[in-house]
This record gives C-alpha cells, structure tokens and sequence, in this order.
C-alpha cells in the first residue's frame, strides 16, 4: 500500500515510542513527515531508523516543546514553509507524571502533567486545524489513553489529561466534520516503550521486569502491547481510508478496558 504517497504527515512526541514507530509505517508507505520532540537525539536516532528503511523519504526534524503554543505556532508555520500542506496530524507526545494516592498528588505535578498532555494536545489542534479547514481535508489522531476512559488509579495528572484528550476529541470532531477534517482518538492500554519502562522502573526499582510480568499478568492477553501494533492503527487512522471515523475512541489495549 502507499497511503501515505505526497501526503504531509507530523507527529508528535516523534523521538521515540509510538510516534517513531508510526513514523516508521507512514515513511514505508511513502509519506513526507515532520518530526515534533523536546529530545533532539531521539529526533536523529529516529530519522537515521527512517532513512534505513526507507532512503528517498522526506523527514524534517522540528525541536519544541509542545506545552507552549509558541512552539506550537512555529512547528506548523515550519511545515507549512517546507511541505505547504497538512494531511496528518498524530497529536500524540505525552507523559505519565508521577504515581500517587490522589491525597499525595502534588499539585505541580498535576499542573505539569496536564500542562504537555491537555494543553499540548490542545494547541496543537488548534493550529492544525486552521490549516486543515482551510485545505478542507485532514486526519487528526490524538493519543489518549485507557487511563482517558476508565479508573487506573495512582495517576490523577494522567487520568485528568487523557479524560481531557477524550473531550477535546469529540468536541472538535463534531465543529469539523463539515470540512472534511476527521479527528479521532486512540486509546493504548500498556505497550513496551521508554514510558513504560520509567514507570515500571518506578514501582519495581531493579527489579522492574518482574514488576512488569506482576502487573501485566492481569490482562487478558497477558503480555505487553508492541508499538509496532499501535502504529499499525495510528497509520490507518491517519490515512484517508478513515476519513467517515470522526470523533471515535479506539482503545488498543488487549482487552484491558473490558475487565
Ligand atoms: P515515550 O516516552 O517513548 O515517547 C513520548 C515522547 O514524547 C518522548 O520522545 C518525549 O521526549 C516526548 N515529549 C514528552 N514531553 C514533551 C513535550 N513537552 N514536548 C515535546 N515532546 C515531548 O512514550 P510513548 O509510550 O511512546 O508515549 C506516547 C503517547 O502515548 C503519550 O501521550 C502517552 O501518554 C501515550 N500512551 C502510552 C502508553 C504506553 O503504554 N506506552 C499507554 C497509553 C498512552
């Protein structure tokens, strides 16, 4: 397949995780992509991966913060300057905080966490969609999370921001429609990634993997999702073969969401 052939794809949270393996299937299937993170060697190791698989294609590295809408407006303006088009948007960097008893959540770390994740989300389509309305065509993906559609516990900062991401979500989905523009959100349970890692690293010190089979032995597939799964579903999600899907949530989880 080659969905991607002279659409303009960028992604967030670009250096690593889920937004380098989306990038990775959106460059195999010919997309010209802008790479969004605060870590500039993720942003390198990333494009080197790209170029491995895929030489001819054209990727763009763009360092910011995506908690500040100064560097969101920049982005953008960049690939509009480079590629004079958006055809997708994977709105998806983020982090999980701190993990806490509600009571013990610090309130600037809650503020921080929503700060990247709700905020971020929420400049971010609120740029793109300017451009997209204006091209009357366009895919939004926001990365929310199973922790946007049920309780998990230990993470009010998360829970807040993907509930909010869910929101955000919906809410534009139903202004844009008429435009052709579809906005959609995905909802991943626990896969492998830095993220994962930090955290498991949080509540099982040395002994993190153990940590890891302990807590995911209660899913029903009981093993951790893979990015490459999730950005199988970012891809089809991004592509104009999803372009009826308007403000759906789709959970990628094992089944988590169901216990
Ligand atoms: P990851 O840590 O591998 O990747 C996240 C990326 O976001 C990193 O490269 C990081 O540098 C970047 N980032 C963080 N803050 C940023 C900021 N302020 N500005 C720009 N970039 C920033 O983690 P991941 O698992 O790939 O996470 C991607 C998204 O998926 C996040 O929104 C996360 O909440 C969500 N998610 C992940 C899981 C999971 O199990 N891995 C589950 C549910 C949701």
């Amino acid at each position: 397949m080659n969905r991607f052939e002279d659409k303009v794809v960028v992604i967030t949270g670009g250096a690593s995780g889920l937004g380098r393996a989306t990038a990775l299937e959106v460059a195999k299937e010919g997309g010209k992509l802008v790479l969004v993170d605060l870590d500039k060697e993720g942003l390198e190791e990333s494009q080197d991966e790209i170029k491995k698989i895929a030489p001819q294609t054209k990727v763009e590295l763009a360092e910011a913060n995506v908690a500040k809408e100064e560097d969101v407006s920049r982005y953008i303006q960049f690939t509009m300057d480079t590629f004079g088009r958006i055809d997708g948007f994977f709105n998806n960097a983020g982090i999980e905080g701190k993990q806490n008893l509600t009571e013990d959540y610090g309130i600037e770390e809650f503020q921080r966490v929503l700060d990247i994740n709700l905020n971020g989300v929420f400049y971010g389509m609120k740029h793109v969609l300017k451009v997209m309305k204006e091209q009357g065509y366009g895919s939004i993906v926001n990365t929310a999370s199973v922790g946007g559609i049920r309780g998990v516990g230990n993470q009010s900062g998360y829970a807040a921001s993907k509930h909010g991401v869910v929101g955000l979500t919906r809410n534009s989905a139903v202004e844009y429609g008429q435009y052709g523009v579809s906005i959609k959100a995905i909802a991943p349970g626990a896969i492998m990634t830095n993220m994962v890692e930090e955290s498991l690293k949080q509540m099982g010190g040395d002994d993190w993997e153990a940590a890891g089979k302990e807590f995911i032995s209660v899913n029903p597939m009981k093993r951790f999702g893979k990015p490459e799964e999730v950005a199988y579903l970012a891809t089809f999600l991004l592509s104009n073969q999803a372009n009826f899907i308007n403000g759906t949530v789709i959970a990628i989880d094992g089944g988590q969401s169901f216990q």
